[in-house]
């Protein structure tokens, strides 16, 4: 079991063998994570419900710490990194050990472009109906409901931004 991949076990194998490698998914992740064991196992239950979500691997997702916003939030905020068909989507994680929050997808602000929250996604269909629509204009109204409302004070907009953590 060891020495496939979490790929070649989930291609052909039965409900318990694919649980089974997602319980050693987790664990080889968290006893070689180089952010320690805890913050190790923490990532991957991260990359495993990621990949359930969005119908990939658990080896298909990266995460790693978001500095940013750890500086500025309670928990351990962490970043959950996906590239399919040479597109890259990155997914904010307010806090790791919360397994019952949307991920948050990040897209370039309208208004200042940084990284900020623009989609919350529960699973595929979420993430479909953002592509097939994209962010909606932002007027002077309210916030178009189709933001998560962690948007507006998001750590990551510029000062300049008539967003942001200081608005
Ligand atoms: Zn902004």
């Amino acid at each position: 079991m060891t020495t496939r991949n979490l790929k070649e076990v989930t291609a052909v194998t039965s409900l318990a063998e694919r649980a089974h490698a997602t319980a050693v998914f987790i664990q080889r992740s968290a006893a070689i994570s180089i952010h320690g064991s805890h913050r190790g196992e923490e990532y991957a239950r991260i990359a495993v419900r990621l990949a359930a979500a969005l119908g990939l691997d658990a080896d298909d997702v990266t995460v790693t710490p978001d500095w940013l916003r750890c500086r500025t939030v309670p928990g351990e905020p962490a970043l959950a990194t996906v590239t399919d068909s040479g597109e890259t989507y990155t997914f904010l994680v307010r806090c790791s050990y919360v397994e019952d929050e949307p991920f948050e997808l990040l897209g370039p602000c309208p208004e200042c472009a940084a990284q900020v929250p623009l989609a919350d996604v529960r699973h595929l269909a979420d993430l479909g109906m953002y592509l097939a629509r994209g962010p909606a204009p932002l007027t002077d109204g309210p916030l178009p409901s189709s933001y998560p409302d962690t948007f507006a004070n998001d750590e990551a907009h510029t000062g300049a931004c008539g967003f942001g953590a200081q608005h």
